[in-house]
């Protein structure tokens, strides 16, 4: 139950800031708590200004950082508690193959994490996966998953009480007991605010708590099967070419489409003048991924679609406490297999629980000298 101040106005537990994946996956994580927890959104869940938009998303366990790895390897759980929960299929299972500059790093990375890989000859992937045109040795990980992202949006939504949609927070102020929050509907209390406002967040920030994000506005592209093919869906697997640049690709859940982008390649954007037009020099880019690496798929896309990275400069995420103030930020453009895990982490900064997230996420480390 809320608390009431001297004035009646009602002190909420938490008040978060965002109904993309973090904030949803916060407030499920609070709303289990037994938490007062409002959760406020400008627009509506997976808007097409949103990082969360959209049908899927890789899940993998392939990064060149032990750390990563096991987050991953945990998050997967989660997944599938809440697929439980919300009687939906989110994780698709499909192969993943690694390959590119940073191969080598990834496998250590994965062994030293204890997750099940299998690094392939040129030879054995051209045998076994013909839908994915891989010049060298592959790593093949095998709980890997497409995740359905609009699936995983719902459940994640149906699981955390009403979202205020339409309603902007234009100003965060912490007085050291209390976080007063300024919105387009009127001013709310909170004894805690989550700001898990992806590109958004530095905006709502003063100068003490500055948060150097670099939002671009990236772009991918849909394929379709080339006439009698035999080497399209739905047995290509997830790929990414790692290193920089990351060509990366995944089949689209209950469909022939395959979606591919490169991680890391679109301009600076400001998130509330977000272009969806295609970029010519982007869609030549994505045609050559397809005619590279995917001989199954006719190398002109069908479709394409704009999307915002939040970026930090070390593409670590930000999920810290400062004061009265929670912030889950700074996504960087892998932050969606992570998203219940996120959740449980935001949920303990805010109100205590089961875990802390890692040091290495903290602001300070993004923070300018003096
Ligand atoms: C093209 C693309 C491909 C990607 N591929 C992968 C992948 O394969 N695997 C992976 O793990 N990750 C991937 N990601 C990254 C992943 O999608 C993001 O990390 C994640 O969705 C970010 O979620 P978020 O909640 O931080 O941000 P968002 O989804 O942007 O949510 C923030 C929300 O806050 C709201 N908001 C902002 N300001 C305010 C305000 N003042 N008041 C009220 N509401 C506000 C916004 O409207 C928005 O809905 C990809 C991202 C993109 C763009």
């Amino acid at each position: 139950m809320p608390a009431y101040s001297a004035r009646m106005a009602p002190v909420h537990d938490v008040v978060i800031v965002g109904a993309g994946l973090l904030g949803l996956s916060a407030a499920r994580a609070l709303t289990a708590q037994g938490r007062d927890v409002v959760l406020l959104e400008q627009a509506a869940i997976g808007h097409d200004g949103a990082g969360s938009k959209g049908s899927c998303r890789i899940f993998r366990l392939g990064y060149p950082e032990p750390d990563y790895v096991s987050a991953a390897a945990r998050t997967r759980g989660e997944w599938h508690e809440l697929e439980a929960q919300a009687g939906r299929v989110i994780l698709h299972p499909t192969p993943h193959l690694t390959f590119g500059p940073q191969l080598a790093e990834v496998h250590d990375a994965m062994r030293r994490a204890g997750a099940a890989c299998e690094l392939l000859s040129a030879a054995a992937t051209a045998e076994r996966f013909p839908g994915i045109r891989v010049d060298g040795p592959a790593l093949l990980e095998t709980e890997s998953a497409v995740i359905a992202a609009d699936q995983a949006l719902a459940a994640l939504a149906a699981a955390s009480g009403p979202v205020q949609a339409g309603v902007r927070v234009t100003s965060v102020t912490d007085d050291g007991r209390r976080v007063t929050l300024g919105t387009t509907a009127g001013e709310l209390t909170a004894r805690v605010a989550v700001l898990t406002a992806g590109p958004w967040t530095a905006g709502l920030l003063g100068p003490a708590l500055a948060v150097p994000l670099r939002p671009t506005l990236e772009q991918v592209a849909y394929l379709e099967p080339a006439a009698a093919s035999q080497t399209a869906s739905p047995g290509t697997p997830i790929f990414i070419c790692y290193g920089d640049p990351s060509p990366y690709g995944l089949p689209v859940p209950g469909s022939d489409r395959y979606k591919i982008g490169v991680h890391h390649s679109g301009p600076v954007v400001n998130p509330d003048a977000q272009d969806e037009s295609p970029d010519p020099g982007l869609v030549a880019r994505l045609t050559e991924v397809a005619s590279r690496y995917l001989p199954g798929y006719r190398p002109e896309p069908v479709a394409t679609e704009r999307c915002v990275y939040d970026n930090t400069p070390d593409e670590d995420f930000v999920v810290d406490r400062i004061g009265n103030v929670v912030l889950g930020c700074g996504t960087s453009g892998h932050g969606f297999k992570f998203g219940p895990l996120l959740g449980t982490w935001l949920a303990t900064l805010a109100c205590g629980g089961p875990e802390l997230p890692p040091q290495r996420f903290r602001l300070g480390r993004l923070r300018t000298r003096p």
